[in-house]
């Protein structure tokens, strides 16, 4: 189980943290994606563009590869017993704990206007999520392993209060480790609606992309054969692994190693390659995009397949916690 906010473009990070995870999971797990469009309300008060936003999140993940006759693709709003389990999860998340977690904090630095209880309780809202369908694995971002540490937590202690109902969710990545993508001026991490020029996006075009690459930070190279690399210079390394072949990997790492790099050359072979990989994605999603119709079934079918997993769940909550008076 995971989910995508509907705040902007799916980007780079949002693919290789989170959707190539779901491609894969398809063909071997019950899965559960949806859209948490409610998610999106505490820092998006705002909804004018949200219907677009659904629309675009559901036809990039399509577009990715996602199919949805296999897995529930819905959006969180649609699964009304989403807001029952925040409610009852609520009863057991302590103020201080929420308070302490490093997204809120961040959050509340940069909106100070709208600190609201929603934001608070985010990691709350995010466990009813997953739990709601009793997941076990949620492919995510490294930026999340902190929520689903608390998530873990909220569910033992429904578990230990009430009788266990959920089984404990854990981050999960194909590779050794969860991803963090890093955005192309250095500073942290790509992101929906950060730093725009520093963050490919899937909806990008093939200049804008080639632009954007080009800008990349990068330093006057390296003066010691074999010397470690800086930051900056390993982020650009990272994101060619994402992308490029291993034989241009291997040249440029050869070149570095040898101080014969030439960072303008090497971004523009990065480039190339992003555009080869974006492009068709872009494209795809497009066309997608342009059939409502088409969307609205989907949505249809996911919330179906999605509420009917809740409402199971929910009886046993329901259950559970002793509300059953007849
Ligand atoms: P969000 O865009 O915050 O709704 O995140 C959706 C998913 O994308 C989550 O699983 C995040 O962990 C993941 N994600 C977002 N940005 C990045 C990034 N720069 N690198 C890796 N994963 C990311």
């Amino acid at each position: 189980m995971s989910g995508i906010r509907p705040t902007g473009f799916l980007h780079l990070g949002n693919y290789f943290g989170a959707v190539r995870n779901y491609v894969r999971m398809q063909e071997e797990f019950e899965c559960y994606f949806m859209v948490a469009d409610l998610h999106s309300l505490t820092t998006h008060p705002d909804t004018k563009e949200l219907k677009t936003n659904v629309h675009r999140v559901l036809s990039e993940n399509i577009a990715c590869g996602l199919d949805p006759d296999r897995v529930a693709l819905f959006c969180q709003s649609h699964v009304y017993e989403t807001a029952e389990l925040y409610l009852y999860l609520n009863m057991l998340a302590y103020k201080g704990e929420l308070e302490k977690t490093v997204t809120f904090k961040d959050k509340v630095r940069q909106h100070p206007e709208n600190v609201n209880a929603g934001l608070l309780t985010y990691p709350v809202l995010q466990t009813a999520d997953i739990i709601l369908h009793r997941a076990s694995y949620v492919p995510v971002g490294k930026d999340q392993e902190q929520h689903l540490e608390m998530a873990r937590t909220f569910a033992n202690r429904f578990n230990h209060r009430y009788g266990d109902v959920f089984p404990e969710p854990q981050a999960f990545n194909y590779g050794d480790e969860l991803v963090k993508v890093p955005s192309l001026d250095g500073a942290g991490k790509m992101s929906k609606s950060e730093n725009q020029y520093a963050t490919l996006y899937l909806s990008d075009n093939d200049k804008l992309i080639m632009d954007k690459v080009k800008k990349a930070k990068t330093d006057s190279g390296p003066t010691e054969p074999n010397s470690p690399k800086p930051e900056i210079i390993q982020n650009v390394f990272s994101l060619m692994k994402l992308v490029s072949g291993q034989d241009v990997i291997d040249k440029f790492e050869t070149d570095y190693n040898n101080c014969t790099i030439r960072y303008g050359d090497m971004k523009k072979q990065l480039g190339e390659d992003m555009v080869k990989f974006i492009g068709p994605i872009r494209e795809k999603a497009e066309s997608i995009r342009n059939n409502p119709a088409y969307l609205k079934e989907v949505m249809e079918k996911g919330a179906e397949k999605a509420r009917k997993s809740a409402a199971a769940t929910m009886e046993l909550v329901r259950e559970a916690i002793g509300l059953n008076y007849f």
